[in-house]
């Protein structure tokens, strides 16, 4: 049989399971086709699909504006390294730059390669900007953080799943509690060794928490105080998911160093990108940091185009104003309900706790059973479902999927 041919959903599990590393948990779902806020299943059912590929697929799945540009570019030019220039990077790099409004950009191609990066960017300009001893700089993170996979970046997470058996682990950094400014403080009053802070404006993987209106305000008020850099990780939270362009515009924080992944190609491209001004970018010359595939000429027209349609089809708006009615109507149904706790979020950023322990499995089969109604969503840490749609989505087909979820809940009411 040849290796491409269409599988049926069974066939295709089965495959994974024997070939590829099980380095994940998948709903019992085989996706074969996306567009807008669908997605369709090996045998041709269709889903609404309530997770994005983690939110990197805000501007609805095989957007014609975005695979055009991918599909452009792919018959062009794809690839010279950074050895040679290429002729799309520096109008990328233009583009991007204006629309967040910093000096510099410096492309990568995943999430946890831009953390990688900022995190060197920061020590580097602690070394050699602020003044702090060899070998000495400290970065704050916060508990319950996610960050990725890399193995400095697992080194500072306290996810024991993440962490365990791989390490020795990277040093260098500090973890304080989320959402407390008075733990920021008191760090930073006390170790004048601190090159930055490193935070996501909302914690996505941990279960979407949103810290108290003021904190990422106060703190990056704190940073400045103490010439530490405010580093916002907005692979998640940004490109208008939280119902701004980014998240910590709530609070009208300009970060030090910005982190971009997912969204930033629309899901069609792996595409991250780290920004900042001069003063600290730099720091970095030739030779110092850079990636093979970083600033490809297709990333590059990609990422323009997905940037594009985030302003065109003012997607930040419709996830503000479609997310109050989702948070509305699920707050609704928990006043009768005895399984759903609490819905909380900003924008379409959005989780439901269940009423049940941490490692109950009640969150997996609401999955499961939301699953078999048509909408596609998965449990991030035990008890907590994330609600994370495309920001293409239309009120009537919002409401569609809030009676799908409400009534696939009400199966478990007891
Ligand atoms: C997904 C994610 C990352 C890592 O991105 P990858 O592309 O998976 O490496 C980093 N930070 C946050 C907040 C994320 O949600």
């Amino acid at each position: 049989m040849p290796v491409l041919d269409k599988l049926n959903t069974e066939n295709a599990i089965a495959l994974e399971d024997k070939y590829g590393a099980h380095n994940y948990h998948p709903l019992p779902v085989v996706l074969s086709k996306g567009e807008g806020v669908y997605v369709w299943d090996a045998e041709g059912k269709r889903y609404y699909d309530f997770l994005s590929a983690y939110s990197a697929v805000n501007q609805g799945h095989c957007h014609p504006k975005i695979i055009n540009a991918l599909v452009k570019q792919a018959q062009t030019l794809t690839l010279t390294s950074r050895a040679f220039y290429n002729d799309k990077l520096g109008k990328y790099e233009e583009f991007i730059t204006n629309y967040f409004g910093y000096d510099k950009v410096l492309p990568m191609n995943t999430g946890a390669e831009a953390v990688e990066t900022a995190i060197k960017l920061c020590r580097k300009w602690a070394y050699e900007k602020k003044g702090i001893p060899a070998q000495q700089a400290k970065i704050i993170v916060c508990d319950g953080n996610f960050h990725g996979r890399t193995t400095t970046i697992i080194s500072f997470s306290n996810d024991e799943g993440a962490r365990k058996n791989f390490g020795p682990y990277t040093e260098g950094f500090i973890t304080i509690p989320y959402d407390d400014v008075a733990a920021l403080e008191s760090v930073l009053e006390s170790d004048t060794t601190i090159a930055g802070f490193l935070v996501e404006p909302i914690q996505g993987e941990a279960g979407v928490y949103v810290p108290q209106g003021g904190y990422l305000a106060e703190a990056k008020a704190l940073c400045e105080k103490h010439n530490v850099l405010f580093i916002a990780d907005e692979v998640q939270t940004g490109i208008a998911r939280t119902g701004k362009l980014l998240a910590v515009h709530h609070e009208d924080v300009q970060p030090d160093i910005l982190i971009l992944g997912k969204a930033l190609s629309g899901g069609a491209y792996p595409v991250s990108a780290v920004l900042s001004n001069d003063d600290i970018m730099n720091v970095i010359k030739p030779g110092q940091h850079g990636s093979t595939f970083g600033g490809n000429p297709i990333a590059a027209a990609v990422a323009i185009a997905a940037l594009e349609v985030v302003t065109d089809e003012h997607l930040a708006e419709n996830a503000e104003r479609l997310g109050a009615i989702f948070r509305k109507e699920l707050n609704a149904y928990i006043t009768g309900s005895s399984i759903v706790t609490q819905v909380r979020g900003k924008g379409l950023l959005n989780a439901i706790v269940i009423n049940d322990t941490e490692d109950s499995s009640t969150a997996w089969d609401v999955c499961v059973a939301m699953m078999h109604n048509g909408l596609l969503a998965k449990p991030t840490h035990g008890n907590i479902i994330r609600f994370a749609p495309p920001l293409v989505m239309t009120e009537g087909q919002l409401r569609e999927c809030i009676a799908i979820i409400t009534d696939t809940l009400k199966q478990f009411e007891n």
